[in-house]
């Protein structure tokens, strides 16, 4: 025999066991979006490298070290998105949609990044954002934090915290990079070798060290708050000032820069302690120039991606309890009862199109049949044996404790899952 094939490191499968969870995540998630007025997006897995290395900037871990790229016969570098603002960018601009005013939209599916597999961290990982195109004052920010808010509520997640910090304007961050460039190469002996290389590029990027023992060092950095433009300030006091009226918590921290190059003035973080050092769960912000560095109009944006493996893991970790539908188990015991049973399946899924029905393919016996019933989880038996075919009735067995087996017409069974459950 020969060797078993298994999956690549770091991408897993999504077993019929957990996706339940899965589907009611992310069905959760796309309902509150089109709440909020979302249009649902879908980009291409493979892009161009060049779409996503202007996008997230040449100096980024991802880009350096976390892409997979590759080159065609043709010449052209592909590589698969490893996330997923910069394909939604470059189709907002090649489809013109900014022109036709302000753009919201929602996209998911997976994202690939060749890190180190582990807990939380994947190499084929799953998002589902949001972005916003063509809106610049604080209110779209507030707005996407409270939708956001809702969204840990509807999923029933608690202690989440809100991490919120501003970049300032390109310019305000341009001037605050010298002012960091100093200070850090002032202590130029105390970096580690990734910040140095970070000194000349990106200075911004060491604030996002994850050395602890760089932690000091960071921490006395000077802070872009203390630096930043009027407006941007304003745009700051403003996010704030709505965050305080609607009630949603944050903390500030000035350390919060995010891993890509693109954003300016807001940015944020959700995170949680229940996921150790892979605590992110929503990360996003602002990025006003990115439209216009990508090729297009000049076009304020600001958005955010949610890892669902994670949101799943939490959810799972916390034991939380999804609802669960109407489910019937059908049981054509009697020789004939096959037809029959495939017309009361039309009927209850007419009439209850949320529920779950299985209609037995085992041909098993009674007890067979009852089995399968348990371990599908089912709510209720629907028994079709001799004496219900020939009198034109079901006999409904609850299999979860609550109530007595009865028989009933066929007419009346609609009434009984309708009134009775
Ligand atoms: P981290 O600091 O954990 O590496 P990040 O800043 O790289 O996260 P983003 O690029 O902002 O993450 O992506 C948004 C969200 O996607 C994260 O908050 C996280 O929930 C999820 N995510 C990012 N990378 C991975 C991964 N490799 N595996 C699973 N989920 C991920
Ligand atoms: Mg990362």
């Amino acid at each position: 025999m020969s060797k078993n094939i298994q999956a690549i490191r770091g991408m897993n499968d999504l077993l019929p066991a957990d996706s339940d969870l899965w589907l009611f995540v992310e069905k959760v998630m796309s309902d509150l979006f089109t709440s909020y007025g979302y249009k649902y997006i879908s980009t291409p897995i493979v892009e161009k490298s060049e779409t996503f290395c202007r996008a997230i900037g040449e100096a980024t871990d991802i880009v350096e070290k976390e892409m997979y790229t590759w080159k065609e016969q043709s010449g052209d570098s592909l590589s698969l998105r490893p996330e997923g603002t910069a394909g939604c960018v470059r189709s907002m601009i090649e489809h013109n949609l900014p022109r036709e005013g302000i753009q919201k939209v929602f996209y998911r599916g997976p994202m690939f990044r060749h890190e180190r597999p582990q807990k939380g961290r994947y190499r084929q990982f799953h998002q589902i954002g949001v972005e916003v195109f063509g809106a610049n004052g604080p209110k779209i920010d507030a707005e996407l934090m409270s939708m956001t808010n809702s969204l840990w509520h509807k999923l029933g997640l608690k202690d989440v915290t809100l991490n919120i910090n501003t970049l300032g304007s390109s310019e305000s961050r341009l001037k605050y990079k010298e002012i960091l460039r100093d200070y850090f190469l002032d202590c130029k002996d105390s970096l580690d070798a990734d910040s140095i290389r970070r000194l000349e590029k990106n200075p911004l990027r060491i604030l996002d060290s994850k050395n602890i023992e760089m932690q000091s060092i960071i921490e006395n950095a000077p802070k872009l708050m203390d630096n930043l433009d009027d407006e941007s300030r304003k745009h700051y006091n403003d996010f704030i000032n709505y965050l305080e009226c609607l009630n949603i918590p944050f903390q500030v921290d000035t350390k919060l820069v995010r891993g890509l190059d693109y954003y300016n003035r807001t940015v944020f973080e959700w995170t949680t302690n229940e996921l150790g050092s892979q605590g992110a769960i929503c990360a996003g912000g602002r990025y006003d120039s990115l439209v216009e560095l990508m090729g297009g109009k000049p076009t304020p944006g600001v958005g955010f991606a949610i890892g669902i493996e994670r949101i799943v893991l939490l959810l799972q970790k916390l034991d939380l309890l999804i609802p669960e539908p109407l489910s019937i188990y059908i049981m054509p015991l009697a020789d004939d009862a096959q037809i029959k049973s495939m017309q009361i399946a039309d009927d209850l899924h007419a009439a209850f199109p949320e529920a779950i029905l299985y209609n037995d393919i085992s041909h098993g016996n009674i007890k067979n049949q009852f089995k399968r019933a348990n371990k599908a989880n089912a709510g209720y038996a629907l028994i079709l044996g001799n004496d219900e075919i020939s009198n034109n009735q079901v006999s409904i067995k609850p299999l979860k404790g609550q109530g007595e087996q009865i028989t009933v017409s066929i007419e009346k069974m609609i009434n009984y899952f309708k009134e009775g459950v």
